[in-house]
């Protein structure tokens, strides 16, 4: 169930329009830095790592609810250009890396169920409508654990290993950022991406902490970030989608909430429409 704070956002920033770059140009990197005031998204140039475009989105909880139907009827989605090629990648999860006061196992089932969400069939709350044929060519699957860093998060660093773990984001190219997906395009194809959540949220002093328990809930001096909602919205990125900005009912919403491990309509229709 989504029980949803209704929110406000303030683009702040945009270097390029609307939601996406559709189409990514020739090769690069895209970096979706996402924290509890917003997100920011960058674009870096290949190989030098150089930033070619940023835009930045402020979220502001405005109280209220919003009904939960509301994500089961919007249809926004927004694929930012890149997918997954036809063979068979793998994630690797470093569940070693996972911070104190999280369950290193349950938090690794977690993850794994998060990515599982974007694939047929989708993990929803919506009865209907939502597509009923399944997507034929999202391949990626997990593939066990490892003891490497994200390494597109801390260095631009390509590995040929899309690993998730948990790494300090502290003068990386991620830092302000909760969670951080890194993308390694080349014409279309995702070559490589790396997730990887920041261990100290209280780093950014609020009194903020993961949590296994299913419930996000946050207020001026800190709060619970369920692995589950969060992990949910960045495997969007890694699959191959980009903010939506006006709708807060989807999990693909820039700012990160409660009841976003359960995908809306717009989210599962942009899955179909890239796989
Ligand atoms: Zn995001």
């Amino acid at each position: 169930m989504r029980p949803l704070t209704a929110l406000a956002v303030a683009v702040a920033a945009f270097a390029w329009s609307g939601s996406a770059l559709a189409g990514p140009p020739g090769s690069g990197f895209l970096v979706f830095k996402d924290s509890r005031v917003g997100a920011v998204t960058e674009l870096r140039a290949d190989g030098t790592g150089r930033l070619l475009a940023r835009e930045a989105v402020h979220a502001k909880a405005t109280g209220g609810k919003k009904h939960q139907a509301e994500d089961c009827r919007d249809a926004s989605n927004a694929p930012f250009g890149a997918t997954w090629p036809a063979m068979r990648p793998r994630y690797l999860v470093n569940s070693a890396s996972t911070p104190a006061g999280l369950d290193r196992q349950m938090t690794l089932e977690q993850i794994r169920r998060s990515h599982d969400a974007w694939r047929f069939p989708f993990v929803t709350d919506c009865k209907r409508p939502k597509p009923s044929t399944p997507q034929k060519s999202y391949r990626p699957i997990y593939g066990g654990e490892t003891t490497r860093l994200a390494s597109l998060v801390g260095w631009l660093e390509t590995d040929g290993v899309n690993t998730v773990a948990f790494q300090s984001l502290e003068g990386t190219v991620c830092d302000g950022a909760s969670a951080c997906v890194i993308v390694w395009f080349d014409g279309g194809d995702i070559l490589e991406a790396d997730l990887a959540f920041e261990p100290d949220l209280t780093r950014y002093g609020l009194a903020d902490f993961w949590t296994n328990d299913e419930r996000t809930w946050w207020d001026d001096l800190g709060g619970e970030w369920a692995i589950m909602d969060v992990a949910t919205h960045e495997f969007g990125h890694f699959a191959g989608l980009d903010h939506v900005w006006e709708s807060p009912a989807l999990t693909m919403f820039p700012f990160v909430h409660d009841g976003a491990q359960t995908l809306g309509l717009g989210d599962m229709l942009g899955m179909h429409a890239m796989y």
